[in-house]
């Protein structure tokens, strides 16, 4: 009797599904209890580095198989793991640092899963990006995240470009020997924004330098590359809706009449305190007869 109702409890306790578990981002120590529990649990942890998960396993007592799940492998294992979700295992989703699926492997496996009627949940816990966001002093009430931005110069000021009106904290990562070419683009396309630099979070030489995109970047222009792992936060832009009325609309006017598009909008944006951008936007506008 007792045989049978054990076979009916999972072996592992946990019921079926995908779960998906945040690991330290640097502090082996910021692993949650749930995360321990699930990864010891779990039927098999699926991961990106069998290694490093290994030693994280090992610092915290926990033995379970391993199988991997990275960038180079994921067509060819998703079907294997969606099978055995199927069958009804418990089946953990970890990445190297962090939050799985975020600038890591996961999505498709959890797109597929939600597909075909599998349970998904999620153990949450370590994150850069909120960590970053955290300590960057800047507004925490509206964020992008942007991932990494195009190694190239070029690329890179475009794909800055889609972001610059967007009216929120923007949040990037970046390599350390980018940093100061990412910076001086992003002060090149955005403007001066207030931003910060969060290096090694939770880790021994945790580092946060706050200031201006501009000077940040003549920092880090100035010295060798840091070393480490860094997230880039990015305070929000002026208004950049063109601002409306006619007093601006016939001060622009008369602005153009004598001087181009661009001494137009500096001489008005002086003069009414309105932002340049927005000014120059519709300065744009007015000479272009496009209002
Ligand atoms: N999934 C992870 C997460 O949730 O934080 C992010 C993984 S992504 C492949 C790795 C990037 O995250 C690094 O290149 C760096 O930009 C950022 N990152 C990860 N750990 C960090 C740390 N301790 N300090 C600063 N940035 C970190």
């Amino acid at each position: 009797m007792r045989g049978a109702e054990t076979e009916e409890v999972p072996a592992t306790g946990l019921e079926p599904a995908l779960y998906l578990v945040a690991t330290p981002i640097g502090n082996a120590s910021d692993l949650t209890l749930r995360a321990i529990e699930t990864l010891r649990g779990a039927d098999v942890i699926a991961c990106e580095d069998t290694r490093l998960t290994g030693r994280l396993l090992a610092r915290h007592g926990i033995r379970n198989r391993l199988i991997p799940y990275h960038e180079h492998n994921a067509t060819q294992a998703r079907p294997a793991i969606l099978e055995r979700l199927r069958r009804g295992e418990a089946i953990a989703l970890v990445s190297d640092a962090g939050t799985p699926l975020i600038s890591d492997p996961g999505y498709k496996l959890v797109e597929e899963a939600i597909a075909a009627g599998l349970k998904v949940t999620a153990v949450p816990g370590p994150s850069a990006i909120l960590t970053a966001l955290q300590l960057s002093g800047l507004p925490s009430d509206r964020f992008m995240f942007a991932g990494f931005l195009p190694p190239r110069s070029a690329a890179r000021r475009k794909a800055i470009g889609e972001l610059a009106d967007i009216p929120a904290t923007l949040i990037l990562f970046e390599s350390p020997r980018r940093l100061a070419d990412c910076l001086a683009d992003l002060a090149a396309v955005l403007g001066d924004r207030p931003a910060a630099v969060a290096r090694e979070l939770t880790k021994l030489f945790e580092e946060v330098r706050r200031g201006t995109l501009g000077s940040l970047a003549n920092q880090y222009a100035a010295e060798d590359p840091p070393k480490g792992e860094i997230v880039i936060v990015v305070g929000r832009g002026e208004r950049s809706d063109p601002p409306e009325g006619p007093d601006l609309d016939a001060l622009l006017q008369t602005a153009l009449e004598s001087g181009s598009v661009r001494d137009a909008a500096r001489d008005v944006a002086a003069a009414t305190g309105l932002p340049r951008r927005a000014v120059y936007m519709r300065a744009l506008e007015l000479s272009r007869g496009t209002r």
